[in-house]
């Protein structure tokens, strides 16, 4: 059962397009699993067309035609999408894998690349967004303890597999979860009965906390923005 949910205004810029892709790539893998989101986002894309039908019409150059007739003939025009595109996405599939995360796991967790950041936690990095967020798997092993730390930006967690726990709850497969610079001293245990493999969008690097955590802080930084 899925509890931690994005907030309204969350799904609404999701809906109107309008959130950085490291974001609506974790709202949309969430969208996936939360039946409920889905349907609230499908109600918001309807509203959001039949305003578009109240909008007054805007003036565009004479030329425009022209324009939009030539960029066809030399097949500028990429093909329209797929009817339902730009709608919500439908249910996770029967690999049970996010379609949106598929082509960076073509052929499973298992398979990818893990790089070892703590004895308890391996990390796979996807993606950097343009708006400097970076977006990773995280494996954190069954039990695993992550180090105490702050957040100095925003950071979006979705789990994907197992479940884990912090002062704050207890999150299982499809919870989102939001962290700020608000939230100190943050420390997700993984439960005891599997491995823990979420997606995250860090939009800058943590701060660890604790004595032998703070050694960390520069290769955690230096990490965060490496290509
Ligand atoms: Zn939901």
């Amino acid at each position: 059962m899925i509890r931690h949910h994005p907030s309204a205004d969350r799904l609404t810029a999701f809906s109107a397009g309008s959130l950085p892709l490291s974001q609506a790539l974790c709202i949309r893998v969430h969208l996936e699993h939360c039946r409920q989101c889905r349907d609230e986002v499908e109600r918001m894309n309807q509203i959001g067309a039949l305003l578009l039908n109240y909008l007054p019409p805007a003036p565009v150059s004479d030329s425009l035609k022209a324009q939009v007739l030539a960029s066809i003939d030399a097949g500028e025009v990429q093909e329209a999408p797929a009817a339902g595109a730009g709608t919500a996405p439908p249910a996770v599939n029967s690999s049970d894998l996010p379609r949106c995360l598929q082509a960076w796991i073509p052929e499973g967790f298992d398979k990818l690349g893990w790089k070892r950041v703590s004895p308890s936690i391996q990390a796979v990095k996807l993606c950097n967004d343009v708006n400097g967020s970076k977006v990773e798997l995280l494996k954190i092993r069954r039990g695993g303890k992550v180090a105490p730390h702050n957040h100095t930006g925003e950071e979006i967690t979705l789990v994907l597999e197992g479940s884990f726990s912090d002062s704050q709850g207890v999150y299982g497969k499809g919870d989102i979860i939001f962290r700020n610079r608000d939230d100190k001293h943050h420390r997700p245990i993984a439960s005891q009965d599997a491995d823990c493999i979420c997606l995250t969008a860090v939009e800058a690097p943590i701060q660890f906390t604790g004595f032998f955590g703070r050694l960390f802080n520069p290769f955690i930084r230096r990490s965060h923005y490496a290509c």
